[in-house]
């Protein structure tokens, strides 16, 4: 028998438990680890604390390591398990037991407070409905379901609780729920899934802005030396564990040849084809974070769901979003400096996706698709604002520029003085500079988070022809709803000023 006054223990204070038991003196014992364990505990029962009966305490493993092993018990009321219930009895390799971990919950609890007896619990089929509205709004089934009856401690009740386990894909998780037997709420959710996070270069967002130099020539994707320092080595989020570059918000792997590494390490250079598919994934998963930041997560999520990128779909110099039904996805072509190689580009293209996704088919007017290229603009502004000096902060693609040839400064600018509606020339990237002028002002005036956030939430009140006019009132109504309409005149003032109020 231990002496717990000779050991080290630590108490379980709400029951007086000792929930951690070592450093206690302990005699090599003879047998095999379980019936050591089985021994230890009839002789100890009491000294521990353990009231329920030891044939409720179920042997259900043996977990060893370098320096021994444990035997692992799980507690049962009235034969249902006990979530957290558990015994671990550890043995080291000279068959000494060194340490005894508690997690019983006394049997008087059990008795008085086990909640939600058979005769509260709903029927199965509720608990089926529960489950199947979680699946919807986390991805596609791709498991059996498996269910259990457990004991769930809950703010000091014992319910009788659903442990429920599946898999889901898009994005990929192992669920655990636990769900309450009398009311069929979830108390519990957790995804088991392990993710890995990679590593990867890139560059921010582009070598241009990295090395503040625009001397810079693509020579059909060489390696240079003057490149070296443009490299960034980054994070490469929740990979899905594939190897693949596929995690909750991009997946890679629609391009052709995809770039493979289970070790999660994804570091290539420019030269490399694969270089770009990083580029992809990292700007992408980090704008849908930040987009999830300003609070647009959960069932106010936008876009967060992997979308599919194709980092070398096309020869041309061009990339687009595809909104058609079934595909929604992202293409970047490799015409002059491959498109993506300039993350200015790989945002604008998201853009057109996150307009998508909140009005699906918007920009069906001309004034709606010059929004798009503007929105597009303006989110390769924002989000990269930071890492661009002095006049680079107002130009947008300025490396994908270089395939026009060396003295092409950007693709576009976010200063446009145009004014509406005399310089409007019907080319949806022309007249986008209206709108991302607009927006670029907005930002001035409210700073770059509350602009973010009113200028992603405006796009909820408008529909697929919505015209600049539209855009402008929802800007409004946005910082309005969000901030109380403090910079009402402000924001009038910036549209009155461009002539589209
Ligand atoms: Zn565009």
């Amino acid at each position: 028998m231990i002496d717990l006054k000779k050991a080290n223990v630590r108490w379980n204070k709400d029951d007086y438990v000792p929930r951690k038991v070592s450093d206690f003196e302990s005699k090599p014992a003879a047998g095999e680890p379980r019936e050591i364990a089985d021994t230890f505990l009839k002789d100890n029962k009491d000294t521990l604390k353990i009231s329920c009966q030891l044939s409720d305490l179920r042997y259900e493993k043996i977990s060893r390591s370098l320096g021994g092993c444990a035997v692992l018990y799980q507690q049962h009321f009235e034969g249902t398990p006990i979530h957290g219930g558990w015994v671990a009895v550890h043995i080291d390799n000279k068959n000494q037991v060194f340490l005894v971990k508690n997690d019983t919950v006394p049997i008087d609890k059990l008795r008085t407070r086990v909640k939600a007896k058979k005769a509260a619990a709903l029927p199965e089929n509720e608990i089926e409905t529960t489950v199947q509205n979680f699946i919807k709004g986390h991805g596609t089934l791709n498991t059996e379901i498996e269910k259990e009856k457990v004991i769930y401690p809950l703010k000091g009740n014992l319910q009788s609780a659903w442990k429920v386990k599946f898999g889901t894909e898009n994005p990929a998780a192992s669920w655990i729920l636990f769900i309450d037997m009398a009311t069929a709420q979830i108390i519990e959710e957790r995804d088991v899934l392990r993710k890995l996070n990679g590593k990867g270069k890139v560059f921010k967002p582009n070598p241009v802005v990295a090395l503040n130099r625009d001397d810079l020539n693509d020579k059909n994707d060489l390696d240079q030396p003057e490149f070296n320092a443009a490299y960034k080595t980054v994070t490469l989020k929740e990979l899905d564990n594939s190897g693949n570059l596929k995690g909750p918000y991009v997946d890679l792997t629609s391009t052709k040849n995809y770039a493979k590494a289970p070790d999660g390490k994804f570091m290539y250079t420019r030269g490399d084809k694969h270089f770009e598919e990083v580029m992809v994934y990292y700007h992408l998963d980090t704008t849908q974070r930040y987009i999830q930041s300003l609070g647009f997560s959960g069932d106010k999520g936008i876009l967060n769901r992997p979308i599919k990128a194709n980092a070398h779909g096309i020869p041309d110099d061009n990339s687009y979003y595809d909104p058609s039904p079934k595909k929604k996805d992202l293409t970047f072509g490799d015409g002059n400096v491959d498109d993506a190689e300039d993350g200015d580009i790989i945002l604008h293209e998201y853009g057109h996706a996150i307009q998508d996704a909140i009005v699906s088919g918007f920009g069906q007017s001309a004034e709606g698709s010059a929004m798009g290229e503007g929105f597009g603009d303006y989110m390769a502004g924002t989000r990269f604002s930071d890492y661009k000096k002095g006049d680079r902060k107002l130009r947008v693609g300025e490396w994908d520029a270089k395939g026009y040839g060396p003295g092409e400064q950007c693709l576009r600018r976010l200063d446009s003085s145009k004014h509406y509606p005399e310089d409007m020339e019907n080319e949806c990237h022309v007249d986008g500079e209206i709108w991302s002028a607009c927006l670029w002002k907005v930002r001035k005036l409210l700073g770059r988070k509350k602009a973010d956030t009113v200028i992603l939430e405006s796009h909820f009140y408008l529909n697929q022809y919505a015209d600049f006019k539209d855009g402008a009132e929802a800007i409004i109504m946005a910082e309005k709803n969000i901030y109380g309409g403090k910079k009402t005149s402000g924001l009038t003032k910036i549209f009155k000023d461009r002539g589209i109020l």
